[in-house]
């Protein structure tokens, strides 16, 4: 029988079977399998006597630690329009960090009912839109739930965003059942409140949440300039067009990138912030934001 773990507590794993049973399992030693499994993790799972054993864990797309979670499809990155005010630089370091965990990064704009018309926000999500990656507006007279179930369907998320940019609003509106859990969410996509051995998905419209607050740190010291340069949304159509086969867009002769950069292809600021953040990959910096 195969599966996903959807829970974990120590040593015991709850899990979603395809056939949309969910068992409690064991993992049968570590030896065994090789690695212990966590949440997200797609498993083979044995019954045994009365019990159920976790027997295989398939190949990862990513891993996260602290609570440790695999097979994450998607980072929504949660931005106010305003209140607090929409921080680009802050968009554009999670997406960098988000991108080279092999995560989709995805944007949420939240309380667009607050802005007027001719707002510079504007401005911003068309940038993004243009620079390849999905951005959700949503605010309180928004109707934005058939897109946003639309992507979350099937799919496990995490949220990521400073405090009282309304991550919480979001999963209420979504889902009115959910307010049952909110305390537990909101608690859960905090800060630093985590063991490192229990950790859980929330099904919501179709999906699941991830009870972690993702990428709460800017932490720059585990990914590399190569890492970075082959991972943004912004550079996929100039693989492979600069002179030098390991370029990295910054003082390189012949780069597709400057080049896509100067005719104003790729986004300036996002291409001034992935600069800023090779310097900040060298220094191995790590910020807390929020
Ligand atoms: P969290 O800390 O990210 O979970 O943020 P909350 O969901 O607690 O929201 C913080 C504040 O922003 C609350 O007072 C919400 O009512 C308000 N808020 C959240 N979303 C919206 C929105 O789309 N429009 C407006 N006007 N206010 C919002
Ligand atoms: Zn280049």
């Amino acid at each position: 029988m195969q599966g996903r773990v959807i829970k974990q507590i120590s040593n015991r794993y709850t899990v979603l079977l395809d056939d949309q049973q969910i068992k409690t399992c064991i993992a049968r030693g570590k030896l065994r399998l090789g690695i212990s499994p966590v949440v997200g993790d797609f498993v083979d799972v044995q019954k045994f006597d009365d019990k159920y054993g976790i027997e295989k864990v398939y190949q990862r797309t990513n891993y996260l630690q602290r609570p440790p979670i695999a097979n994450v499809d998607q980072a929504i990155v949660v931005m106010s329009a305003v209140n607090p005010p929409f921080s680009p630089i802050l968009v554009d370091q999670l997406i960098f960090l988000i991108s080279c965990e092999n995560i989709e990064p995805i944007i949420l704009v939240t309380k667009m009912d607050l802005v007027k018309a001719d707002d510079v926000i504007f401005d911003y999500i068309a940038d993004y839109r243009h620079g390849g990656y999905q951005v959700i507006i949503s605010g309180k007279d928004t109707n934005d739930l058939p897109a946003l179930e639309i992507l979350l369907k099937d799919k496990i998320s995490v949220l990521t965003g400073q405090s009282g940019v309304g991550k919480s609003s979001f999963l209420n509106r979504l889902d009115p059942s959910f307010k049952l859990v909110t305390q537990e969410i909101s608690h859960a996509l905090g800060r630093g409140k985590h063991t490192t051995r229990n950790s859980e998905l929330y099904a919501i419209a179709g999906g699941w949440i991830a009870d972690t607050p993702g990428f709460s740190k800017l932490d720059f010291s585990m990914i590399t300039k190569e890492r970075l340069a082959a991972s943004l949304k912004d550079f996929n159509d100039y693989h492979g067009k600069c002179r030098f086969r390991d370029c990295l867009h910054d003082k390189e002769p012949g780069c597709a990138v400057k080049e896509a950069v100067d005719q104003k292809m790729i986004s300036a600021s996002r291409y001034q912030h992935y600069i800023e953040c090779l310097q900040y990959i060298e220094e191995g910096r790590k910020t807390n934001y929020d």
